[in-house]
């Protein structure tokens, strides 16, 4: 670590407490730092995920997609995209199907999230984009957040930012998968001894 750092406890959007690296400098560029960390999950999820989501060659996974939205030259090249699309994902999320992981059923429900898309223009617009554990980790803490923050910028491949605008319901059925999440996530102390004695 440089001099310019230094390291500090700051809580993620999963729940986790680790350790940041921040940078001396104004108030405000620590400020954001921790806005940032708080807004995004921590590395131990962000590596758990990306195992999770790894590249898989064989498996299959059942979906209704939806008709596309967008002109006669659009639908029939946006439909070619999503279903390349899906022959690379289908069998990650045909895994993911079958794990006992709570994130792995985050992941899932992120996947559903981006082919219940239906403009065309969507798929089109992110044809060179990846759909990748990066990008995951973006949807996940989006979903987490529930709400819109200015600290982490959106994309054009966000699936959680395309439901926002226009349909947030489908969000909120997406946002049941973190249920299973929450139990082992850090709860603040006292929630924790509530729920405890509630299970008790
Ligand atoms: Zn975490």
């Amino acid at each position: 670590m440089s001099k310019h750092h230094f390291s500090a406890k700051s809580a993620s959007i999963c729940g986790h407490v680790e350790m940041t690296s921040f940078a001396y400098g104004s108030k405000s560029t620590r400020m954001s730092d921790q806005l940032y960390a708080a807004n995004t999950i921590c590395m131990a999820c962000s590596s758990k995920l990306g195992a999770l989501v790894a590249p898989e060659e064989k498996g299959f996974f059942k979906l209704q997609l939806p008709s596309l939205i967008g002109t006669v030259r659009t639908i029939p090249y946006a439909n070619c995209l999503r279903i390349k699309r899906l022959r690379a994902i289908g069998p990650v999320m045909a895994r993911l199907d079958k794990s006992d992981e709570p994130l792995a059923k985050v992941a899932l429900a992120v996947y559903q999230l981006l082919f219940k898309v239906t403009e065309a223009a969507f798929w089109i617009t992110t044809k060179d984009l990846p759909f990748d554990r990066f990008w995951m980790a973006f949807e996940v803490a989006a979903l987490m957040r529930r709400g819109v923050t200015s600290s982490v910028r959106t994309s054009a491949s966000s699936v959680h930012e395309y439901w926002r605008i226009r349909d947030s319901s489908v969000l909120a059925t997406a946002a049941e998968s973190l249920g299973a999440l929450h139990i082992e996530t850090a709860l603040p102390p006292q929630e924790t001894a509530i729920a405890n004695e509630a299970v008790a």
